[in-house]
Order: structure tokens, then C-alpha cells, then sequence
């Protein structure tokens, strides 16, 4: 296996373009580390971004919202002044992921790409409505956060693509948002990941807006547009969240894995949906408000 450093993003699109399938980014190393000594994948070419320092800026103007480089720490994410001044629950979602010392080298855009079910940020971005750019000598292309997960630990990120960086618009910034995490262990992935976006109108207890993004449940994360219609545009009141709720587990299509049954999954989902869209209306569980 063949290791490179490019010094650019240029030089690093056109190693990936004259390797296609037999290329492979290395980021932080957190996860591909895993499965390159495990043997499930073996490119010939490791392309590292760790020199690309551009992938690393966290910038924030009120006409674009907020921007992260790929190669964002998670780390750096959860510390980072901008971040927890205009989206709390995205530096709260960073600060759940496995341990102080994996936050230190994983990267933003290697949890995107590796697309582990339950990872923590998909869910949180898909709440925020967030989008992602792909970039590669052909160009660079726009992509909804909710359609780069397009299986299981499969995402639309092409063999010569580098995801460069992560846009959350001014409209998700700012109002309530909450991120909840179901895990056995700390450091585990979430069995549960429920994060909740919620405008309220003028009167305090309608839902003017609502976004909800689910992970850990299903082989990809998801937006929960049912319960989404449901709360919409209604008085919010525990009866009508728990309704929501109940819909989003009755819909839901969960795993079972060695962490948990689908059942119990599905049971948990319809628990921390309630807790989370709770603490988005009324700051019930305040631990959870960011
Ligand atoms: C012990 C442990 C516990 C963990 N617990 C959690 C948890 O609780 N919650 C959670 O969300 N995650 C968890 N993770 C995963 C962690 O967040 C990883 O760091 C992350 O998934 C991968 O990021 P990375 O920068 O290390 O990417 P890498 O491991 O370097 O790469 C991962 C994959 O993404 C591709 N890739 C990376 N960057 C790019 C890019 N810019 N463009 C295109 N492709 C790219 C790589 O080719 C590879 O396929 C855990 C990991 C470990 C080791």
C-alpha cells in the first residue's frame, strides 16, 4: 500500500481521480485504522489529509451560517467559541461521541463518510438542515446532509470525491435545538440518537417549524417526517408529542445488532423522540436543552 500526503486540495482530487477505486482518504484514522488492520478494506493508495490545514477552518457569517472543514476535530467542534455561540447543540452532540482522545483526531468529515448507523452527528446535522460539498476535478457539488447516507455505512460520496465541507444555513441557527444519545456505554455509538430543530410562534406553543433527524436506529440516519406533519403548525402539548412520537416508532424500520433488539430499539425511540421534543417546547429535561 502506497501512502501520500498531498500538500493541496488540488493535488489531493487528482490523486484520487487517477486512482478511483483503488484510493482510499485517510482523515483522523479513528475508523479506517479499524478496518484496515481488520482486513475489510485494502486500497492501494492511502491518500492522508492530514497537511490540507484549509479543511480545518469553523467560520460563521450571518448571510452563509455556519461552515466547517472536514477535517474539523471533533474536539475542535465541541470547544469552538463560534460553534457553541450560534449552534449549542452541535457542540453538545461533538462533546457525546466516544472519548476525549478519539474527539482529538476523529474528524467531522470522517464520521459523515464512515456513515456508522450510530453515529452521532447525522442526525444532528439532518436537524439543522445541513448540507455538504463534495468536491473532485470535475467540480464541486451541493448535496442535502440526508442524501449523502444512501445505505448502510454506504454514502453518495464517489471514489474520486473528498468531502471538504459542512454548511448549516442562518435559519437552523439560533431557536431551540436538542440532541439526545441512547448508549449502553459512554463511548459507544448511540442505540437511540434523536435531535430535534423547533421554531415556536409567536404565542409560545404553537410549532411554527420542526425538524427531526434520527440515528441509530435504522442502517442510515433519517429525517422523522411524520411526526414532523403531525406537530407542525399544531399547539404543542404533551398529548400531541406524545402522538408524534408513538407515529415515529410505529414507522420506523430498526436494527438489531450485539447493543440492542429492534424492538427494543423502537421502544427507546419513541422514549427519547417524547424526551427530546419535551425539552425542545418547554426545557423539560433541561440537561438536554442546548
Ligand atoms: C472507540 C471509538 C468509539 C467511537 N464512538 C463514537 C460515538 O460515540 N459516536 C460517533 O459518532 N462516532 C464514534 N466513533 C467514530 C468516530 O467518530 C470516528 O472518528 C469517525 O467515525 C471517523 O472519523 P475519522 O476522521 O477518524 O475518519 P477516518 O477513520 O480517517 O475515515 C473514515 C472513513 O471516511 C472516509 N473519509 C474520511 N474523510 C473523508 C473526506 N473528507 N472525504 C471523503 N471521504 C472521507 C475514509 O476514506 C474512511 O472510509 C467512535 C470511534 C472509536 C474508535
Amino acid at each position: 500500500m502506497q501512502y501520500v500526503e498531498p500538500g493541496s486540495l488540488t493535488e489531493a482530487l487528482q490523486t484520487l481521480s487517477q486512482n478511483g477505486e483503488e484510493g482510499k482518504v485517510l482523515a483522523g484514522g479513528q475508523s479506517l485504522l479499524l478496518m484496515l488492520h481488520l482486513g475489510l478494506v485494502r486500497p492501494a493508495v492511502l491518500v492522508s489529509l492530514q497537511r490540507l490545514s484549509d479543511l480545518t477552518a469553523i467560520a460563521y457569517d450571518p448571510k452563509g451560517g455556519l461552515r466547517l472543514g472536514a477535517m474539523t476535530t471533533q474536539r475542535a467542534i465541541e470547544t469552538s467559541p463560534l460553534v457553541r455561540q450560534h449552534c449549542p447543540m452541535l457542540a453538545r452532540t461533538s462533546s457525546l461521541i466516544a472519548s476525549v482522545h478519539v474527539r482529538m483526531l476523529g474528524t467531522l468529515g470522517g464520521n459523515l463518510c464512515h456513515n456508522l448507523p450510530g453515529a452521532d452527528p447525522p442526525p444532528a446535522l439532518i436537524a439543522l438542515d445541513a448540507t455538504v460539498l463534495l468536491a473532485s476535478t470535475r467540480g464541486v457539488r451541493e448535496l442535502a446532509i440526508a442524501e449523502l447516507f444512501s445505505g448502510f455505512m454506504e454514502t453518495a460520496v464517489r471514489p474520486d470525491e473528498l468531502l471538504t465541507e459542512i454548511r448549516i444555513p442562518p435559519a437552523s441557527l439560533g431557536g431551540r435545538a436538542v440532541y439526545l444519545k441512547h448508549c449502553v456505554r459512554s463511548v459507544d455509538p448511540a442505540l437511540v440518537g434523536v435531535a430535534v430543530r423547533l421554531k415556536l410562534a409567536g404565542d409560545g406553543v404553537t410549532c411554527a417549524d420542526l425538524r427531526i433527524g434520527v440515528g441509530g436506529v435504522s442502517p442510515t440516519p433519517y429525517r422523522a417526517g411524520s411526526a414532523e406533519k403531525i406537530l407542525r403548525g399544531q399547539r404543542l402539548s404533551r398529548d400531541s408529542i406524545s402522538a408524534a412520537s408513538a407515529v415515529a416508532a410505529a414507522e420506523c424500520d430498526p436494527i438489531t445488532d450485539a447493543h440492542g433488539s429492534a424492538r427494543y430499539r423502537r421502544k427507546m425511540l419513541e422514549v427519547f423522540m417524547r424526551r427530546a421534543l419535551t425539552g425542545g417546547w418547554n426545557g423539560d429535561g433541561a440537561a438536554a436543552l442546548c
